[in-house]
């Protein structure tokens, strides 16, 4: 059957009214800016701190645009009699992010989070040539790096925390360990010379009094 004169236009027009009455999804950058996912590949953030220049990054780097220069220095023994040590320290750190494919093979393959991405992306310049950030700069994008997402419920300790915690407690019992011993030491030889006991820090008067009664001093009950 042939299609009834005018149903062509009647469908064209019929399109453009809805796609008038439909809610526009253009972005009016850059007035008002993209909601872009945390994770978003926009630059690479440098944590120099954690960097130990062992050169895997620009090593695996498909495009060869990390540059990192070093030299080696040696660290005086730990203790007497032991061996010198020697160590990398960083003297350039850069990424040509006019070459950069952002592939996050250089972050993916650090071993000690040095490298990190940030979802800041607005750094284009009119000379190429500024579009190699050099360790400041890298260093500076740092900030811009969103916080880890938080741990699944009944998620296992990461290790670096649990080794941190475990070192905090073994502080903490070695300093009360040596206040009682030194607590015991003072007691001994007062009673040695026949004065009374020193008093532990939470029996001193004011708190609860010389005779026993609520004191009145801050932290008691007036
Ligand atoms: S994201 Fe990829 S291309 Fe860019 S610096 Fe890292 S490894 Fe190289
Ligand atoms: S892989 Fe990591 S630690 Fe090694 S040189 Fe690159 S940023 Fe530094």
């Amino acid at each position: 059957m042939p299609p009834f004169p005018g149903s062509g236009l009647a469908k064209g027009l019929a399109v453009t009214l809805r796609t008038m009455t439909r809610k526009s999804h253009t972005a009016q950058y850059p007035d008002v800016q993209p909601e872009l996912p945390p994770r978003s590949r926009g630059v690479i953030g440098l944590f120099e701190e954690n960097c130990t220049v062992c050169m895997l990054c620009a090593r695996e780097c498909p495009d060869w645009c990390i540059y990192i220069d070093s030299h080696k220095e040696t660290v005086p023994p730990a203790a007497p009699g032991g061996r010198e040590r020697s160590r990398n320290v960083l003297d350039r750190f850069a990424i040509d992010f006019s070459l950069c494919m952002y592939c996050g093979i250089c972050i993916e393959v650090c071993p000690f989070d040095a490298l990190f991405w940030s979802p800041e992306f607005e750094y284009a310049e009119t000379d190429i040539r500024d579009l190699t950030h050099e360790r400041d700069k890298l260093r500076e994008w740092m900030w811009t790096v969103p916080e880890p997402p938080a741990l699944d419920p009944g998620a296992e300790e990461p290790k670096e925390l649990a080794a941190a915690r475990k070192t905090a407690d073994k502080l903490a019992a070695q300093r009360a360990a040596e206040q009682e011993a030194e607590r015991a030491t003072e007691q001994a030889a007062a009673q040695a010379s026949g004065e009374p006991p020193a008093q532990a820090p939470d029996e001193a008067p004011g708190r609860n009094g010389a005779d026993g009664t609520p004191g009145t001093a801050e932290g008691g009950t007036a």
